[in-house]
């Protein structure tokens, strides 16, 4: 909200000058946006996920003579980590900010239009800063999901209030980050796609369909094995088979949340989403293979069913969420997609049936597995696993073990990017480790749900972040780019050859897709850990990333977070083009 009081004609006259015209988004605008090079209307640049625009009017041979155009301060006291990806149409630029806030922005000015405040409760219990990471686009509204576990619709014009919806009790550890993600079905017409957070209370992880008029659930789909789904406000079918892969009880607290979202394939009509770490962290409490947490979920949208699933790290004991976005690209021929998982191996699936067609390690050192077998099944070796506090003399504490990558990843959150140029994934990558132990560990709703204790360490003297280029058809590193401060932020490349991406330092670079080597970079005054995208207006290339430095390493780092202590905080809009002078050339 505004901290100053304008009388309501001033707030109306100004809301009446800056609006541009707005055209509905429709689910044609949304399923090819990656075409469309006038517009984002979806996170990931498309909802298949490559973050991959073909404009190329800035490029290899003239990235370094861009320049900023406008900034937008996001203002108050509220600096803390901005992971948002921007959308545009229209003339209008949609950014969500921390504490669950949003701007609708001018893209030709970077004047504000309007701005929402979701006003928190006390007590939300988000683990891992009060971050966001993105709105969705439909119709005459823009929807994003707040940190006390709600759904918020706004009107795009105004910022109004459309609806709001409860997803679940932000007392029990349930929040959202989240970009909401927006599939077509031929039942229900377009569909707003969600899951959850909180994987670290014990919460029950699911995927939700709603209608975007009002908010209305369709369908839910648990994401743990035992749980009941329900299809049009009754059950549907139970996610696999009570007690399977998991002892006794645990399953009614097994986590498995899908706090990053989703992508989905237009081409196989499937969503893919991830789901994180089983609760607790305590693996020796529920041995079995604990599906479907740390995996990915191919989900039909009519119903909510499951297609296939995949899992990376069955009976996980390192917190290796299977969160990471699932990207749909074409492998020779072969209907794939790309993930790079927390645990420190890229995986290639066939999209239409989960097959596994490689895995590889992309970043070095990995301890926890010894490789993976031709199924793609970790090959476990039990001394690399934190011992089982029950078998210490006191009972109080499990044997400590020394695990690559940490758990904070190989790779988390920070979303990557196909090249259909290149043919690479772009991934990045933080190279570290951690000392984790396992203590005894009861539920209590709302409370932490760990039965852990780790301390988070650099394993190399010059780097811990690493941008890689990643062949999927090989398994082959094509190029590294290696960070002094862990990276936490998204990768755009595009036709014109590059690869952008910003740095806990501050940095937005663009890198030459081939080669990687750094053609421009430009301090944005804060740490970036957002998601840059580039869109074109009035024949120009434009490119915008928001800065603001925060997330998770500051919070849960360890050792690693008194290295970046000296990072400050902020929350800007930066936007970049080539100079009139330069563009006409
Ligand atoms: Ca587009
Ligand atoms: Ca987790």
């Amino acid at each position: 909200m505004r901290k100053w009081v304008l009388s309501a004609s001033a707030v109306a006259l100004s809301v009446a000058i800056s609006q541009p015209s707005l055209a509905d988004v429709t689910i044609d605008d949304i399923v090819n946006d990656a075409k469309t090079t006038e517009d984002v209307v979806s996170n990931g640049l498309g909802p298949q996920g490559q973050r991959y625009s073909p404009l190329d009017k800035v490029n290899t041979g003239n990235v370094d003579k861009i320049v900023p155009v406008w900034t937008m301060s996001l203002g108050g006291e509220k600096m803390r980590g901005q992971e948002t990806q921007p959308l545009v149409k229209d003339g209008v630029m949609y950014i969500t900010g921390s504490y669950s806030r949003m701007w609708a922005i001018d893209t030709k000015t970077g004047e504000e239009i309007w701005q929402y405040d979701a006003r928190l409760p006390e007590g939300i219990l988000p683990c891992c800063d009060v971050i966001n990471r993105g709105a969705a686009l439909f119709g005459d509204k823009v929807i994003f999901g707040t940190l006390d576990a709600k759904l918020v619709a706004l009107d795009r014009k105004t910022g109004k209030v459309v609806w709001k919806k409860k997803i679940d009790d932000y007392k029990k550890g349930y929040s959202y980050t989240a970009a909401p993600l927006i599939v077509p079905s031929k039942a229900h017409g377009p569909l707003l796609v969600t899951g959850v957070s909180g994987g670290e209370f014990g919460i029950i992880g699911r995927v939700e369909a709603r209608k975007i008029d009002n908010g209305e659930l369709v369908w839910s789909r648990p994401t743990i094995e035992g749980h009941m789904g329900t299809l049009n406000g009754v059950d549907s079918t139970m996610t696999g088979k009570k007690n399977e892969s998991w002892p006794g009880d645990l399953w009614k607290t097994g986590g498995a949340a899908t706090w990053l979202g989703g992508t989905y394939d237009p081409d196989t009509k499937l969503i893919f989403m991830g789901t994180g770490n089983p609760a607790p962290w305590n693996s020796h409490m529920r041995p079995g293979d604990n599906k479907w947490s740390c995996s990915r979920l191919a989900i039909d949208p009519e119903n909510g069913e499951i297609k296939w699933g995949f899992q990376t790290t069955p009976n996980d004991g390192w917190d290796y969420d299977g969160v990471n976005e699932v990207v749909s690209f074409d492998l020779d021929g072969t209907k794939a997609v790309g993930t790079a998982d927390r645990n420190g191996y890229f995986y290639v699936l066939n999209r239409e049936n989960g097959k596994f067609i490689r895995g590889f390690p992309f970043v070095e050192k990995i301890t926890w597995a010894i490789g993976l077998d031709d199924n793609g099944r970790p090959i476990y070796d039990p001394a690399n696993r934190p011992g089982d506090p029950t078998a210490s003399k006191d009972g109080k504490k499990g044997s400590s073990i020394f695990a690559i990558p940490s758990f904070l990843g190989g790779k988390n959150w920070m979303p990557i990017s196909y090249s259909p140029d290149t043919k690479l994934f772009y991934v990045p990558a933080n190279e570290w480790g951690m000392d984790l132990w396992n203590e005894p560990v009861t539920y209590k709703a709302g409370a932490a749900y760990l039965g852990a204790g780790f301390t988070i360490k650099p394993i190399f003297d010059d780097h811990i972040g690493v941008l890689k280029a990643v062949d999927p058809a090989t398994g082959k590193i094509v190029w590294t780019m290696k960070n002094n401060a862990p990276l936490w932020g998204g990768v755009l490349s595009t036709g014109g050859g590059l690869v952008f991406t910003g740095t806990p330092e501050g940095y937005l670079k663009a890198l030459d897709a081939k080669t990687g080597k750094v053609l421009w970079k430009f301090n944005t005054g804060s740490g970036i850990v957002g998601s840059p995208i580039t869109w074109e207006q009035d024949g120009e290339q434009l490119i915008t990333v928001v800065s603001g430095w925060g997330g998770a390493v500051p919070l849960w780092g360890g050792e690693v977070a008194k290295t970046v202590a000296h990072l400050n905080q902020g929350g800007m809009v930066w936007t970049f083009k080539l100079p009139k002078s330069l563009a006409a050339k």
